[in-house]
């Protein structure tokens, strides 16, 4: 049975929704897409008009994960400041952990914790602005500067 399904979601545009119930620390799904440098994708993405931030996973070597290239239902999985699953880099390649069990129905997200190269800058961290619904809203998908 499938774990998980693609639709509508209320807090922006599509989202992942659980099936069936989740346990905490069940794998989820595998971020795919096609790895590039960042300046790349992001060429690209403005180029394209693709809405592209949301697409792009940052992997620890410094690239990314495109998932508007080849990628799959998880670039779908919208960004929470407490989610309710995690991400694991393993050999190059992502992956999506609960953290805690899940309803069926429950829509999954992930902490993005996104690294741009100039987090001062105004324009980006619009851009990059978060509304979720959790008390302890940072406001923003950035991570926090270190
Ligand atoms: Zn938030």
């Amino acid at each position: 049975m499938r774990r998980v399904i693609v639709r509508r979601s209320p807090v922006h545009g599509k989202g992942v929704f659980a099936m069936r119930p989740l346990a905490a620390g069940e794998r989820v799904l595998e971020y795919k897409g096609e790895i590039t440098a960042w300046r790349d994708a992001l060429r690209r993405h403005r180029r394209e008009g693709v809405a592209g931030h949301t697409f792009l996973f940052g992997l620890s070597d410094g690239r990314v994960i495109d998932g508007s290239r080849g990628g799959n239902s998880a670039r779908w999985l919208n960004h929470a400041c407490t989610p309710n699953c995690e991400t694991i880099e393993d050999g190059g390649r992502i992956f999506i952990y609960t953290l805690r069990p899940v309803d069926s129905g429950e829509e999954l997200f992930i902490d993005y914790l996104l690294a741009i190269d100039d987090a001062g800058d105004e324009e980006a961290r619009a851009q990059y602005g978060c509304a979720c619904a959790s008390p302890e809203c940072r406001r923003s998908m950035l991570a926090v500067a270190a």
